[in-house]
């Protein structure tokens, strides 16, 4: 019998391996978290007593839902959890479980492994008590912790108003939500949301909570930096009228969206194509999302789409496995399938238009920001070094170069901040900037752990 791996256990990754159960396989489901269930969906241990359903909120009947499904499929997959794939080689994966080195080998491979937060450098932007936006939401659903007890949501992102709330929920007071992108964006936008109207509805209805709640809520904002003398105490802000404002908090959570993790996609022969509407390089699939031979992605590793896109496309993956593999599936169950992923994916891009990643803000970036942390770069010496004679103009040799991306997060943090430095001193598009490649291991591994793909 074939064997299929998935690589991911969240809303993707499992209505992927349902599927394939479905239809008589029995897939290897590799996740390197403890816990199934991927980011939005995350589950907490179960010795933190946390009122998951209050989280949830009216995603609950949802997160519940899948979770019950996933535990369904204990008998029928092979899932290995606390397990990082951080290699591929043709068609071996490189993996590592509590500090041991295995390999698995693979005939079809569905990669389903979700997004992390896209951000860039702000001033005070490395002062104790600054989060990523996921950052803060994994701190409460996986630790039971809040980042602060007054705290402010910055950068420019749906989630700002839903991990908000679930802050205010949990207890925490909301200082700040300063969104980057103008309100007219977000009402050009509204003939593409009102498409979804349902999520559209929940937005909104975040929103109003939090203006309900007396929470100061700035669109448009044109810059923003963190202040304080050992950690943060501030958030000074230009509102789009050129007022400058500051406002006390403990902590800020920074976001600007969500990028695809495509490391692994890379590694496994994925194509990719400049998105100039996320400014960013994404794979690129057909409607079932295949990308290359035996290689099919799924969910927000693919494109972002949310969790209800996630759970269809990695249906929808499956079912593009299985009719590779000459099982047949009901044409109209792919149909269906195809209309809901294309339906929230214009929904996503839609979002994206109205919280949009603010280009010219980073560009703009003062010299003595540090870009990499990693590797203390600052955006001065990424300018720096492509001023000089025989200058690097292409991504992967400014990183050659200066370092920057080459440090523990392989450019996964800084790579899109990066992307805008080198078009920027390039002048050039982010396409003509190109793609910093990816690199195995595609995270940190014990050096002991890794031999060589
Ligand atoms: C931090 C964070 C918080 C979010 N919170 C919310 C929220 O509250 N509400 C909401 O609507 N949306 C939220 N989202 C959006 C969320 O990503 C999607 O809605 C949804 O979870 C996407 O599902 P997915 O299956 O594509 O990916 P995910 O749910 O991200 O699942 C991907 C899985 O792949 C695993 N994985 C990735 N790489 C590897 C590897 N190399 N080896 C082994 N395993 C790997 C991860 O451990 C993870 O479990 C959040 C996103 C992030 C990044």
């Amino acid at each position: 019998m074939s064997s299929v791996v998935i690589v991911g256990a969240g809303p993707a990754g499992i209505r992927a391996a349902c599927t394939l159960v479905e239809h008589g396989l029995r897939p290897i489901v590799i996740d390197e978290a403890r816990l199934a269930g991927g980011q939005g969906y995350r589950r907490p241990p179960p010795a933190l007593s946390l009122d998951i359903k209050r989280l949830m909120g009216s995603e609950y009947g949802k997160y519940e839902a899948l979770h019950r499904d996933f535990d369904a499929l204990h008998d029928k997959i092979d899932y290995r959890p606390r397990t990082l794939v951080w290699a591929i080689d043709g068609n071996m994966l490189y993996l590592i479980s509590d500090g041991r080195p295995s390999t698995q080998t693979f005939d079809k491979l569905i990669l389903a492994t979700g997004a992390m937060d896209k951000v860039a450098p702000l001033p005070g932007a490395t002062l104790p008590g600054v989060f990523t936006l996921g950052g803060a939401q994994i701190a409460l659903k996986d630790q039971g912790c809040l980042i602060g007890r007054h705290v402010a949501f910055v950068g420019s992102s749906p989630l700002l108003t839903l991990a908000a709330k679930q802050y205010r929920q949990m207890g925490a007071e909301i200082a700040l939500i300063a969104d980057t992108t103008p309100l007219k964006n977000k009402i050009r936008e509204l003939p593409t949301l009102a498409k979804s109207p349902r999520t559209l509805m929940r937005g909104i209805a975040y929103q109003a909570q939090a203006l309900a709640s007396g929470t100061p809520i700035l669109s448009g904002v044109t810059s923003i930096a963190i202040e304080g003398a050992t950690r943060v105490e501030g958030v000074r802000v230009t509102t789009a009228s050129g007022r400058e404002r500051t406002i006390a908090c403990d902590a800020v959570a920074l976001g600007y969206g969500l990028k695809p993790e495509t490391q692994l996609a890379d590694l496994a022969g994925a194509r990719f194509a400049y998105d100039a509407l996320f400014n960013l390089w994404l794979p690129v699939t057909d409607a079932d999302g295949r990308a290359a031979d035996n290689l099919y992605l799924a969910g927000d590793g693919a494109a972002i789409g949310g969790a209800d896109a996630a759970e269809a496309s990695g249906a929808l993956a499956a079912c593009a496995v299985l009719t590779d593999l000459q099982i047949a599936v009901p044409i109209s169950t792919m149909q269906g399938l195809r209309r809901t992923v294309s339906r929230l994916r214009a929904f996503q891009r839609g979002l994206a238009g109205a919280f949009a990643w603010p280009r010219h803000m980073i560009r703009q970036l003062p010299d003595d920001l540090t870009l990499c942390r990693c590797e203390d770069v600052s955006v001065g010496d990424v300018r720096t070094a492509m001023r000089r004679e025989f200058a690097p103009v292409e991504i992967n040799r400014v990183k050659a170069i200066t370092r920057c991306g080459m440090g523990r997060c392989q450019g996964r943090v800084c790579g899109p901040a990066l992307q805008e430095i080198v078009a920027e001193a390039a002048h050039c598009s982010g396409t003509a900037a190109g793609r910093l490649r990816g690199q195995a291991p595609i995270k940190p591994i014990a050096l002991a752990a890794g031999s060589e793909p």
